[in-house]
């Protein structure tokens, strides 16, 4: 049987953000919005610590506010990533310049985490129990976390986002999208040779090695649609889901994935590399 996350239900809607429980840790708590359903279905089990993919809302927005319920609970985190959780409110204010008034409806807010919490990690090291390994690409402060029983690799964002049955879509918002990077994240996860794959967005890859394929298959493929700007890239991005997917399903991947920002975020990286490439060469 597949394993499954905790199901937070994110903006009402099933199987968009999960949770997952290791022996010792919750992987993701996810956003200050959907707290109430994660400690329904934890049901009293407290973690030792609370193991962070990266500090984007989506993934680490409850944790402040566990840290109060859980004083004494250890919170890995990339050292990248660390100051953001210690005081939040910059992370706050770009996410409020693309959110606008949506971002508290979305994700709730944010509370600082304590210092003497946070334990920052650079990747390579153990902590939980889980093996874990830096692994930029979505995001510079990102890890991933190997059990090592159970081969199960919980990946965060680097292994894409995948609905149901639907395709797998990258999720690239600004500022720290960097193709090579994450191919190189991807060859480390595969690496690893895990048994299964446990996506925030959304539960588990029993079949590692084609999913790593196609999440690298579709970063090319988007980059090729980002050039057409983004208002296009957005209708052909949303075409592309259509191909597969249900209105609804297409709705909710939006949801998780907001595509005007994926654009963004491979422009970003498109002109980084440019900028760096004309360094090189000139
Ligand atoms: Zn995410």
């Amino acid at each position: 049987m597949p394993s499954t996350p905790i199901d937070l239900q994110f903006m009402s809607r099933p199987g968009l953000i999960g949770a997952w429980r290791t022996a010792d840790a919750i992987v993701d708590p996810g956003p200050a919005s959907t707290l109430p359903t994660l400690l329904r279905r934890l049901d009293g089990w407290r973690p030792r610590a609370i193991a962070l993919t990266h500090i984007h809302f989506d993934h680490a927005g409850a944790v402040g506010a566990l840290v109060r319920r859980w004083p004494g609970v250890e919170v890995i985190v990339h050292a990248a990533g660390a100051r953001h959780l210690a005081d939040p409110a910059r992370l706050w204010e770009s996410a409020k310049r693309v959110f606008g008034d949506e971002l508290e409806l979305r994700f709730g807010t944010m509370l600082p985490v304590p210092a003497q919490n946070i334990r920052a990690l650079d990747g390579g090291e153990r902590a939980a129990g889980l093996r874990t390994a830096a692994t930029p690409g979505h995001a510079k402060h990102h890890l991933a976390y190997l059990d090592e029983d159970s081969g199960r690799a919980y990946v965060g964002d680097v292994c894409g986002v995948r609905l149901g049955a639907g395709p797998v879509l990258p999720p690239t918002p600004p500022p720290d999208v960097d193709l090579a990077l994450w191919r190189r994240s991807l060859e480390l996860i595969a690496a690893w040779g895990p048994s299964e794959l446990a996506l925030t967005h959304f539960g588990a890859v029993a079949n590692p090695g084609p999913h790593l394929e196609e999440v690298a298959a579709a970063l090319a493929e988007h980059d090729r649609l980002r050039r057409g700007g983004e208002q296009r890239y957005v209708r052909d991005a949303r075409r592309l889901l259509a191909r597969t997917c249900t209105p609804q399903q297409v709705a909710d991947y939006e949801l998780t994935v907001p595509l005007d920002q994926n654009q963004r975020g491979l422009q970003m990286a498109h002109e980084r590399r440019r900028a760096r490439d004309a360094t090189e060469t000139g």
